[in-house]
């Protein structure tokens, strides 16, 4: 198969969460498999045009939106063996931010920047003959695709027959504008209606994403089924479940290459479950490095996270005091994000010297060594489509506690105290009660149950999340999404 990709980020060029990195490795996988993959996305200030090898490749290119043309350039390098091309524009992409400016504030442009994106990748594909059989979109951002093809292309020779299939990420972001942009993006009025564009007199990308395409998929299986109720849905519940068995899950991958305690040369030390003595190592080093008391027989909980209400840190810091103050049990923290919770955070190891240790920024290094040194990894989320840390933390042996939510769910398996199966600890309150206790319950198997422990810690680390599997699923779903389309073409043939 042909499968163009559209997406606001892809690693290593820009990334700000999980999206970049699927964008990143997924097409490579699929690639393995024998299909011709490409990714368009935007050439953004902040991409480093000399590191990545980036070359001019294409241009000026003409892009028609509703009522105007516009123009921009493309480049283009490779990515692992996958082409990736970048749309210039300078009106649209060099700018400080991917979404937003320095003070935060989203451009107001946004729904004009990456609708272009999309219908930029499009006339793309025109203009260098590549016939795609699969349009994979991804977030509100590009979630105009599948509309596009079938509002604009549908009769087109190369772009007619491509099947669309949206990925949501994150279903908290939507893409909601003002109806005035609907003549700029091309979408048509008579569009604009509550089963399709239409949000309480807002256009909705991700939702007419959803009306359109021939497939939709997200990234857990829990995730698809919480993000199909009314409280996990942000007001999508009723669209994504008229898709029936067309709105599916896959779970992401785990990039092992650069996630294993056998190969990182970030740590201090490697290791492999057969021979766990560097993960002691990489547990002196990281208490001292986070000026904890070193001593081998305390466990040490780690944390790596973007500080934000969906990480559940806010309950968090209703117990950690209390945990800290009744057990005998160290933290190690690493994160940014909301200024209350870095403060709070940032300050706590000043209040609980050798039993806390926070650094507040990022630190790609620090996450490894937190991995690697930790002998829990807390992920207390309110919601989490997919979550890449658990998949870390259960390959480096460092027992996951969980709320058991979306993809936490179902990439960490509980601890059965009768058996010692399992591979973590998982609660599913989302409080500060839950994550107390839950807590006491991981540091008390840690010292009265040494034996589980070993045998979790084997469990966790012979856990595979490969992308391969991922890959054969998404292969599974653009199949599907070609025989869908086939059907709605059969459909509406003139
Ligand atoms: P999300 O995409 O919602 O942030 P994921 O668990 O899917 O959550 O991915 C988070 C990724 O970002 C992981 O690779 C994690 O190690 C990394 N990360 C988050 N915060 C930091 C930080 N402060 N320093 C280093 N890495 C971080």
């Amino acid at each position: 198969m042909n499968v163009l990709f559209i997406a606001a980020e892809c690693a290593p060029f820009a990334k700000t969460g999980g999206l970049a990195d699927v964008v990143g490795a997924l097409p490579r996988y699929l690639r393995a498999l024998g299909h011709d993959v490409i990714v368009v996305m935007p050439l953004y200030r902040s991409i480093d045009a000399a590191r990545h090898n980036l070359r001019w490749f294409h241009g000026p290119m003409g892009v028609w939106m509703g009522n105007a043309e516009e123009w921009c350039a493309v480049h283009t390098t490779t990515n692992r063996g996958t082409p990736v091309f970048f749309i210039e524009s300078q009106k649209y992409f060099d700018r400080w931010g991917l979404y937003h400016d320095e003070h935060f504030n989203d451009y107001a442009d946004n729904p004009r920047r990456f609708g272009f994106l999309t219908r930029a990748a499009l006339q793309l594909c025109k203009d260098i003959g590549f016939k795609p059989d699969v349009v994979h979109a991804h977030d509100w951002h590009t979630a105009l695709a599948p509309a596009y093809l079938k509002i604009w292309h549908w009769n087109d020779p190369l772009l007619g027959s491509a099947a669309s299939v949206l990925t949501i990420h994150n279903i908290a972001y939507q893409g909601k504008y003002p109806a005035h942009h609907l003549d700029y993006l091309g979408l048509q009025w008579a569009n604009f209606t509550p089963d399709k564009f239409e949000d309480h007199g807002a256009i909705n990308f991700l939702k007419g994403g959803i009306a359109y395409a021939d497939l939709v998929t997200t990234v857990s299986p829990t995730y698809a089924r919480e993000t199909r109720t009314p409280e996990g849905g942000y007001g999508l519940a009723p669209y994504l479940n008229a898709k029936g068995e067309d709105y599916i899950g896959i779970l992401n991958g785990c990039d092992y290459e650069v996630w294993n305690p056998e190969t990182d040369p970030l740590i201090p030390a490697r290791y492999s479950a057969d021979d766990l003595g560097g993960k002691t190592i990489c547990k002196r080093a990281l208490q001292a490095r986070m000026n904890l008391e070193v001593a081998d027989d305390i466990p040490v909980i780690g944390i790596v996270s973007r500080f934000v209400e969906q990480k559940g840190l806010h309950l968090l810091a209703q117990c950690i005091e209390g945990i800290v103050q009744n057990m005998r049990v160290q933290f190690a923290i690493l994160g940014s994000g909301e200024p209350g919770l870095e403060h709070f955070f940032g300050t706590l190891p000043a209040r609980y010297p050798g039993r806390i240790g926070s650094y507040i920024g990022y630190n790609e290094e620090l996450a490894h060594w937190i991995e690697a040194g930790a002998d829990f990894f807390l992920m207390p989320s309110i919601y989490e489509p997919c979550g890449l840390n658990q998949m870390y933390s259960l390959r480096y042996g460092t027992l996951p506690i969980v709320r058991a939510t979306g993809g936490l769910e179902d990439t960490v398996m509980q601890y059965d105290e009768r058996t010692g199966e399992g591979t973590g600890f998982k609660f599913y309150e989302p409080s500060a009660h839950a994550i107390y206790y839950t807590v006491g319950w991981a540091v008390s198997t840690y010292y009265d149950r040494p034996h589980h422990m070993q045998r979790l810690i084997r469990s966790a680390m012979a856990q595979d999340f490969s992308w391969e599997r991922s890959a054969r699923a998404y292969e599974a779903a653009y199949a599907r999404a070609i025989e869908n389309k086939r059907r709605w073409d059969r459909q509406h043939a003139l």
